[in-house]
């Protein structure tokens, strides 16, 4: 098959669209024709190497994964060949305590698809069968391939861990992200209300279409300000996290007595500093979020098939153009998700 690699790691240029052995699946496996894969920061990550984590070279990355089933052993009766499948980017072990309690993203035995496993940037992946998900009626393959992860993220986040809801003011930065728009719609679905930050005018208004209440400029303003200033020197309920370093003492100090910050992600950083004064005096929780359940994304699923939350998909590019569309990843000039047509 053809792929996207990675022998070595380092900048785009790694990445060669080449020749690789097609997959052979087990007998708790099935083998998908990829249609259309999603970029994350991940894959970055994973391409320019970090510490403590071993990567398995040749690599092929891609955890955002939607495609036609191609193989599954003669005893699987829920897909067959040329089913139109979705795949859980996250795979647990699907029989420890934390598994069989919905806590899939628990397991010791949990990876990403594309991470820990060779995943969509090529023809065909293997992924373990309990993992595939119909795919929506009449949806595209890259709006399919779009949301899984950024959205069972935000749902994670904000139903599962901080319990948001009617009335609580929620914070989201980076609204432009993956993350970020998917944490606006998740929380207004909710009935939260919504200040978000994005970094020019026409990200904001695109935030707003969204149905961001506020938006502030992360650039030009002064994020903890602003955020006391629209709620009367209050703060909000809930921040939506996964910046790290540059925002996490804002962040702190932005929350209101109660108030809850979630984060999933670093991206500036893991090692910031806590006034702990604020923890304890206004009684905050902190919550750590990595991936969902598979429960927690066939909700998401239900969801995106009502039409109560909407993919956001930012531009295609050919699987051939992967060094390209992760070059745009890294830029920070998207608005939404950079998706890979295979
Ligand atoms: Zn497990």
């Amino acid at each position: 098959m053809k792929a996207v690699r990675f022998h070595r790691h380092g900048g785009p240029e790694v990445l060669q669209y080449e020749d690789a052995p097609d997959p052979e699946p087990n007998s708790d496996e099935s083998l998908v024709r990829v249609s259309a894969c999603a970029l994350n920061h991940l894959d970055v990550w994973a391409r320019n190497g970090l510490p403590n984590v071993v990567i398995k070279m040749p690599h092929i990355s891609g955890s955002d994964i939607s495609g036609i089933v191609e193989w599954v052993p003669p005893e699987e009766t829920r897909f067959a060949k040329g089913d139109e499948v979705i795949v859980n980017p996250g795979v647990g072990c699907g029989r420890c305590d934390r598994c069989l309690a919905g806590r899939d993203d628990q397991c010791s035995e949990y990876k990403i698809i594309g991470y820990g496993t060779d995943g969509g940037y090529a023809e065909f992946v293997k992924v373990r069968r309990t993992h595939l998900i119909p795919k929506p009626e009449g949806m595209s393959f890259e709006d399919a391939a779009s949301f899984p992860l950024v959205f069972e993220t935000a749902y994670h986040m904000l139903v599962t861990k901080a319990r948001t809801g009617p009335g609580d003011r929620v914070l989201v930065l980076a609204a432009n992200s993956g993350v970020g728009i998917a944490a606006v719609q998740v929380a207004k679905m909710l009935g939260a209300e919504v200040i978000a930050t994005a970094g020019d005018t026409e990200k904001a208004a695109k935030a707003k279409k969204l149905g961001a209440d506020q938006v502030i400029d992360h650039y030009k303003q002064d994020v903890l300000a602003e955020v006391k200033r629209l709620t009367n020197n209050r703060g909000v309920d809930v921040v939506v996290e996964h910046v790290g370093k540059s925002t996490w003492d804002g962040s702190v100090k932005a929350l209101a007595k109660g108030g809850r910050l979630v984060t999933c992600g670093a991206t500036t950083g893991g090692e910031a500093v806590t006034d702990l004064r604020y923890v304890f005096s206004r009684e905050l929780t902190i919550y750590g979020s990595y991936m969902a359940g598979m429960g927690e994304l066939l909700e998401v699923v239900k969801l995106v098939s009502q039409g109560r939350l909407k993919p956001v998909v930012d531009s295609v590019f050919p699987l051939e153009r992967a060094a390209e569309a992760q070059t745009r990843m890294e830029k920070s000039g998207h608005f939404g998700k950079i998706v890979l047509k295979v």
